[in-house]
């Protein structure tokens, strides 16, 4: 290392050492000058006395005699003296007998010598004769610097002499401290910093010559201990720090070691190749860049929570280069470095973990051949369908089915025929499912059906729980192919509703089996557990079955009620449709047209509606109808209008009866005619231009979407009977009516109420502006018969009117 000059210990040494010689120097000599000062002043008089002492006798002789000849060689000897400038003889009386004068000398150092004094002094020697009278004066000037002159000299000389001495002891010494220190530390300072500085370490350094014994051996010494200390120090942690790398490198698991910012610091190759990063791009990443659940915030959060050394597991996942991500089991322990928190932590890729966990859970809860979840997971479906139900007031229920004769098929076909079936069958069934619904098998040839939403009133409930059935089993009754096998399969189902009293999962599941058994030992396909269901569904499905053959069997009746006008003429009439059954006797449509509706039924039995309305109206038109009658409204399903030859099937139907035309009137609903406006206007322009008329039956209680009003070729309200029902009452129907009415008129159709029951009711519409009714306050609906009679009536009316 070069040190500055100025700095090094050499320079100032000398510097300190030749300043303090220098001054020591100076001050001694000072000291010994004043102490010679103080003499050399002293003896001035002496000196001046031991001038004139060989003068003195002439001098008084001179002045005794007063004798100018001796006076004046008395002065002028003294005035060769030297220092001596100015000798002045005075007689007793003071007059000057000789005096003589000459000016000073210049000498070397005068100013030095002036500081110390001043320069002439006068010294006054009384002259005594024998007798000891005055006999004059002797005045003498000394030039002092002149008597100084000596001293000036060996002053100067002193001190030159002292600080040359002090010098050359100072530079002695600097020699010696050179010699015997300061050399030795430059070399071993060297030495030290060429050990630093070699690569391979030697462990020590040699001490200087003849240094052996004293300290700077010792510093040596003393080095050389800490230097090796140091390098087995140094060897020991490289050893540590290449094991800890071995450590780190051969883990199986990626490791990375990151700050309280999570900046990754450190990383393990298994790290780097899993991830598909290099080492240098880890060490510019964080761990939220590679683990996005590892936010920054949970990183802190971790750290504060995490006690020193103590490890925490925690699952989460791993983001690649790629974008792939897969879960990992991440290993963290809180360790501090250079005084701050880090987390080391080791990464373990728990894919195969996860997927085995997820085959377990899948093995614990679904079957493994069809892949419906199994008794376990429909167990808790249940249970949770249950605390729903209760909850919002849903109605919900199990189907419980069983196949009839699998274990024939089994037997007879093999295993892998029957397994294939069952994966077949449980693939039908789910196509039959709606999406909150579970199918599971229980084993063997069992399955059941979770539906946990079927409706919240129990007769919907019932009807729809009814229809599911009958849906799956239809499913199931269609052939089967399985390889070169077309099997036919045939089950029974057993429902139980929820929730009922107090019943948990496996009591309803038991129910269900139950009812299933019943199911098996009699005619019907599935049963319902609870037995009030179960004589409303088989009421249902015995209707069902009846109504299926009541065409054929001539049951069907029709009805007529008029309609009149405000005069109580009869305008019109509406057809309706009655049932004779051969055991329950009239049964109403309300009973019969929904099913007729589901089943599909209605379309027959409308057509045969249509056609016996055109046929006895012909016959009426024959025997002759009282003028005012205008128009027969038949009612036409939205099934039967939906049907694609309905408008040929009218038309066919009309050339058999052309004269009815002018008369007839096809009820529709809102509700058919908003479901698909486009192709109703369709075949409502159709008909009409025909010469049909069109009646919109229950208005206002649909969807009542006015904007299509228009656009549809009508002819005719029906105000709903809801409303008349209530004019008296509810303020809110007679504004509807109201609006109805005035709407009606905007659009030029007609209008009429129907369900007229009161006079009431009767002078609030006609007040309103309706004056078209229907209703029991003019008939109720008859059959043909009377309704003929009721005609026959009208007509003798109306003859008298005239
Ligand atoms: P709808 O078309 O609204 O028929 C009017 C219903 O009101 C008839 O019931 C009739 O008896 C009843 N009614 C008439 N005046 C009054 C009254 O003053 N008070 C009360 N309370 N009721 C009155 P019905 O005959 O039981 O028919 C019920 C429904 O069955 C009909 O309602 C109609 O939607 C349907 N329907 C009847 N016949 C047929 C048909 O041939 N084809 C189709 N598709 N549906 C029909
Ligand atoms: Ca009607
Ligand atoms: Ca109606």
């Amino acid at each position: 290392m070069n040190i500055p000059f100025r700095q090094r210990l050499s320079y100032r040494q000398a510097q300190y050492t030749l300043i303090i010689v220098v001054l020591l120097g100076i001050v001694a000599s000072v000291v010994q000058i004043a102490f010679d000062w103080s003499s050399e002043k002293n003896g001035v008089s002496e000196r001046v006395d031991e001038y004139v002492k060989p003068l003195q006798s002439s001098a008084v002789q001179a002045a005794y005699e007063l004798d100018g000849i001796l006076a004046h060689r008395v002065v002028q000897g003294l005035n060769q003296i030297a220092p001596i400038y100015s000798v002045a003889l005075y007689d007793e009386l003071g007059n000057a007998l000789a005096q003589q004068q000459r000016g000073q000398y210049k000498i070397n150092g005068q100013w030095a010598l002036a500081l110390l004094d001043d320069r002439s002094q006068v010294f006054s020697f009384p002259l005594f004769y024998d007798d000891g009278t005055q006999v004059g004066l002797l005045r003498i000037s000394v030039d002092t610097a002149m008597l100084y002159q000596d001293f000036y000299r060996r002053s100067w000389r002193l001190l030159l002499f002292g600080i040359l001495r002090n010098l050359v002891i100072g530079l002695i010494l600097l020699g010696l401290y050179y010699l015997m220190i300061t050399k030795p530390l430059i070399h071993i300072s060297g030495l030290m910093e060429r050990l630093a500085a070699s690569n391979n370490k030697k462990d020590r350094i040699t001490k200087p010559v003849n240094h052996n014994e004293d300290e700077l051996g010792l510093v040596v010494d003393t080095f050389n201990d800490l230097w090796q200390d140091r390098n087995r120090a140094e060897r020991a942690l490289i050893k540590r720090e290449s094991y800890f790398r071995q450590v780190m490198e051969q883990a199986g698991e990626g490791l990375y070691l990151f700050g309280s910012s999570g900046n990754i610091l450190d990383v393990n190759r298994q790290a780097c190749s899993t991830l598909g990063y290099s080492r240098e791009e880890m060490l510019t990443m964080a761990m939220p860049d590679i683990a996005p659940d590892f936010s920054t915030e949970r990183i802190q959060e971790l750290m504060e929570r995490l006690s020193l050394d103590k490890q925490v597991a925690i699952e989460s996942r791993h983001r690649c280069k790629d974008g792939r991500i897969y879960p990992i089991d991440i290993r963290a322990t809180l360790i501090q470095l250079e005084g701050a928190p880090h987390l080391l932590t080791s990464v373990r890729d728990i894919s195969e973990r996860k997927q085995a966990e997820e085959r377990i859970r899948y093995l614990a809860y679904y079957d493994s051949l069809t892949g419906l979840p199994n008794r376990s997971l429909l167990q808790d479906r249940l249970k949770q369908a249950l605390v729903t139900a209760a909850n919002h007031q849903h109605i919900g229920a199990v189907f419980f089915m069983d196949l009839d004769r699998f274990k024939t098929i089994n037997d007879s076909l093999g295993h892998e025929i029957g397994d294939l079936l069952l994966q077949a069958i449980s693939e039908r069934i789910q196509r039959c499912l709606k999406a909150e619904d579970t199918a599971s098998r229980l084993g063997g040839d069992e399955y059941v059906i979770l539906a946990p939403e079927l409706s919240t009133a129990q007769e919907k409930a019932v009807l729809n729980a009814t229809e599911l059935a009958e849906k799956v089993l239809e499913q199931i009754k269609k052939p089967f192919q399985i390889s070169e096998h077309e099997l036919f399969v045939s089950a029974s189902i057993g429902i139980s509703l929820f929730p009922g009293d107090g019943v948990d999962p496996s009591e309803l599941l038991s129910q269900a089996e139950t009812a299933m058994y019943r199911a098996k030992s009699s005619s019907d396909d599935f049963h319902f557990y609870q037995p009030q269901m179960q004589s409303k569904v088989n009421e249902r499905l015995e209707l069902e079955k009846d109504l299926n053959r009541a065409l054929k069997r001539e049951e069907f009746i029709l009805y007529y009620q008029p309609q009149v006008d405000s005069q109580n003429h009869v305008v019109g009439a509406e057809v309706l449709l009655r049932w004779q059954h051969p055991t329950h006797g009239l049964v109403p449509p309300d009973k019969f047209i929904p099913i007729a509706e589901e089943t599909g039924l209605i379309v027959p039995i409308g057509n045969w509606v249509l056609e016996q309305s055109c046929m006895q109206l012909c016959n009426r038109i024959n025997t002759g109808l009282p003028q005012s009658f205008k128009r027969l409204a038949v009612n036409i399903s939205p099934r039967q209008f939906g049907q694609g030859d309905f408008v040929e099937g009218v038309k066919a139907l009309l050339q058999r009866y052309p004269q009815v035309v002018s008369y007839l009137e096809l009820e529709l609903t809102e509700s058919m005619l908003v479901e698909n406006v486009d192709q109703a206007i369709q075949q409502m322009r159709e008909l009409k231009s025909l010469g049909l008329k069109f009646s919109i039956d229950d208005f206002g209680t649909g969807y009542s979407s006015l904007r299509y009003l228009k656009d549809l070729p009508l002819d005719q309200l029906k105000i709903d009977q809801s409303f008349v029902r209530d004019l008296d009452v509810d303020e809110n129907s007679r504004a509807i009516v109201d609006t109805i009415i005035v709407m009606a008129r905007n659009l030029k159709l007609d209008i009429i109420a129907e369900g007229v029951e009161t006079e009431e009711e009767l002078n609030a519409l006609a007040q309103m502006g309706c004056l078209n009714y229907q209703g029991f306050l003019f008939a109720r609906p008859m059959p043909g018969d009377d309704f003929s009679a009721y005609l026959n009536q009208q007509e003798a009316y109306s003859v008298a009117d005239h």
